[in-house]
């Protein structure tokens, strides 16, 4: 837990957040600022700055990621008509929250290339 990051605060419910999925080691909550009508962020409890910065002995760790987000989409009957999943990893990608998180959007079409 990093003091002042906002997600580790999401995750010890010391921040209000519309929680929809939660285990031992990912929460699921609604997207503060949504770009679809459904925009949920999945985030792991522990600090992880970004994709980059999972060392190759904990990367097994993070393999259930897969499993929560067709678990997620499903409930939500999503996975159907299609869902996008985008992981903004570092400055260029503008990551703006420094704690790992996948965007899951979903309930419109989505354009590519991204901007
Ligand atoms: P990124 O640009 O990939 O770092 O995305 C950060 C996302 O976190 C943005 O989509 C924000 O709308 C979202 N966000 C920031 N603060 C909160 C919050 N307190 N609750 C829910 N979502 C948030």
């Amino acid at each position: 837990m990093i003091e002042e990051c906002i997600f580790c605060k999401i995750s010890k419910k010391e921040i209000k957040s519309e929680i929809i999925y939660e285990d031992e080691d990912f929460v699921v909550f609604k997207d503060i600022n949504p770009q679809a009508p459904i925009h949920l962020l999945l985030i792991p409890k522990i600090h992880i700055e970004n994709i980059s910065r999972i060392s190759l002995e904990s990367v097994k760790n993070f393999n259930r990621i897969f499993s929560v987000i067709k678990e997620v989409t499903e409930k939500l009957g999503v996975d159907k008509d299609g869902y996008r999943v985008v992981v903004n990893n570092g400055k260029n990608a503008g990551q703006e929250v420094n704690h790992l998180h996948f965007h899951i959007l979903a309930g419109r079409k989505f354009s590519w290339p991204p901007g």
